[in-house]
């Protein structure tokens, strides 16, 4: 029997399991989260009654039945929630479960691993009550709060809406709505648009339904401020006629789409390609989700495509592997469903645009923003670093002599942000600057696993020394 394993139990991972699942194969299946269903159907605490149907409207369908096909699943595969994929050698997975270290040795392994928010820094993002779009979410979804009464929703994203409608059905006041993309932006990105027409419509009834409810809504935006002492009392920004508004509120939602999570991938040994249109590196692999040695890709882990696409290339992903191991693939129309991901990419393409990543606006912000959270660096430093003589030229010198993406995110808030700056400062397209490598462990570990795994690795080194 050949042995899979897959990271991530949303959309992506649990239809590859289905797959596999549905051809004798019984994958191992690894994920941090306390439950399945991945960021868009994430479960509440168990402890915890939500009301999926006002949360979630139309999607609570979707979420139901994502739900009963894990449920039917649960014996066919080996789950292990609570877990972290935190390095990749070898055909070994390395695992940490609380205090416990493992390995998971794999033929194939279908990497399925998700996206994070895409941030930008903004004066005053480190307040207290600031979040991110996909943060509050989190909070919504999982714990039933809300991140304040009075909020903005500020960013550029498709989630911008969709979460600000959310709030509102589970009762917070939405102050404002604040988009960076001009409206045209949008009209440009259209004809993409209409290649997942349902989609489209949904996104446009969620503006509808703000609008329907009197919150104000603003399209070209500049974000001047988040603004407060203690925490997070207002927003300041210049609507798309340059007049400086600020709006009073008690947290803010912010972000501007999403940064697929490529860094198993790339321990793996996947190669990454600059995509301009998203902006990002994004890992390569066939049609399919393939790449060398019995690595596949699946979900927003490979780009970020919403839930319906994230399911179908899970599909795509788990037959890829059932043909390279020679068993013979029943149930799945490969060719249809490889139309449908194309058609949703192109989608994506339109949403790229129509939310567009603001580079202008990190290009001109000032010195005193922070853009590393985590190590506290702010943009004049990161500028004075690249201005020096002999300044760093990529972003893994500037890494190595700022600190900036070397602290708990390990880049994962502040790597774009600061490779737009240098880019900017060195007068180069951003894709010159390169990216931040990736490094294992790809999420902190407990001191206790870290000690254990040096201690093995010292043993290991010894045995393989030359006596
Ligand atoms: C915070 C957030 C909220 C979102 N909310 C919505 C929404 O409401 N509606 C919508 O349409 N789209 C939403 N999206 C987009 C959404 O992620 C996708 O559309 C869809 O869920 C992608 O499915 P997926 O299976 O590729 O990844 P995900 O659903 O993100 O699942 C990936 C899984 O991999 C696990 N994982 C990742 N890395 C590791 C690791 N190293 N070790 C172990 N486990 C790991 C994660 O715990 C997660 O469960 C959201 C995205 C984010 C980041």
């Amino acid at each position: 029997m050949i042995k899979v394993a897959i990271v991530g139990a949303g959309p992506a991972g649990i239809a590859a399991a289905r797959v596999l699942a549905a051809h004798g194969v019984v994958p191992v299946m690894i994920d941090e989260g306390r439950r399945p269903g991945g960021q868009i159907f994430r479960q509440p605490r168990p402890d915890l009654r939500l009301d999926i149907e006002m949360l979630l409207g139309a999607e609570a369908e979707n979420y139901r039945r994502t739900h009963a096909a894990f449920g039917s699943l649960r014996d066919r595969i080996d789950y292990r929630p609570q877990t972290l994929a935190w390095g990749i050698e070898d055909h070994t997975l390395h695992v940490t479960k609380g205090d416990a270290a493992a390995t998971v040795a794999f033929d194939a392994l279908i990497l399925a691993t998700g996206a994070t928010d895409r941030t930008v820094p903004v004066a005053g993002w480190t307040l207290p009550g600031v979040f991110t779009l996909g943060g509050a979410q989190v909070l919504l979804k999982e714990h039933g709060c809300l991140i304040g009464r009075r909020i903005v929703f500020c960013g550029s994203s498709p989630l911008l809406y969709l979460a600000a409608k959310q709030y509102r059905a589970m009762g917070a006041q939405i102050v404002a709505v604040l988009d960076t993309t001009p409206f045209a932006a949008k009209l440009t990105a259209a004809v993409d648009l209409a290649a997942a027409p349902g989609t489209l419509a949904r996104g446009l009834g969620y503006m509808a339904a703000l609008r329907g409810a009197g919150v104000a809504m603003h399209h070209g935006v500049t974000l001047r401020a988040f603004e407060g002492s203690r925490g997070v009392e207002a927003v300041r920004f210049h609507d798309r006629h340059g007049k400086e508004i600020t709006l009073a509120c008690d947290a803010v939602a912010v972000g501007f789409g999403l940064k697929p999570e490529t860094q198993l991938a790339e321990l793996a040994g996947v190669p990454l390609d600059y995509d301009p249109v998203f902006r990002q590196w994004l890992p390569r692999a066939d049609v399919d989700g393939r790449c060398d040695g019995g690595i596949y890709l699946a979900g927003d882990g490979a780009t970020a495509g919403g839930a319906q696409a994230a399911a179908l290339t899970g599909e795509l992903a788990a037959c890829a592997v059932l043909e390279d191991h020679k068993i013979a693939i029943a149930g799945v129309d490969r060719p249809r469903v490889r139309r449908q991901v194309a058609r949703l990419r192109r989608f994506q393409r339109g949403l790229a645009r129509a939310f567009a990543w603001p580079v202008h606006a990190i290009q001109t912000l000032d010195d005193s923003v922070t853009v590393c959270r985590c190590e506290d660096i702010s943009v004049g430093e990161l500028r004075a670093s690249i201005r020096a003589e002999f300044g760093p030229s990529e972003v893994n010198r500037l890494k190595a002599i700022t600190r900036c993406g070397m602290g708990r995110c390990q880049g994962r808030f502040c790597a774009l942000a600061g490779a737009e700056l240098t880019a900017h400062e060195l007068r180069v397209p951003v894709e010159a600057v390169g990216r931040l490598r990736a490094q294992p462990p790809v999420k902190p570990l407990p001191l206790s696993v870290t000690l254990a795994e040096s201690a093995a690795a010292a043993a290991r080194d010894e045995t393989s020394a030359p006596t």
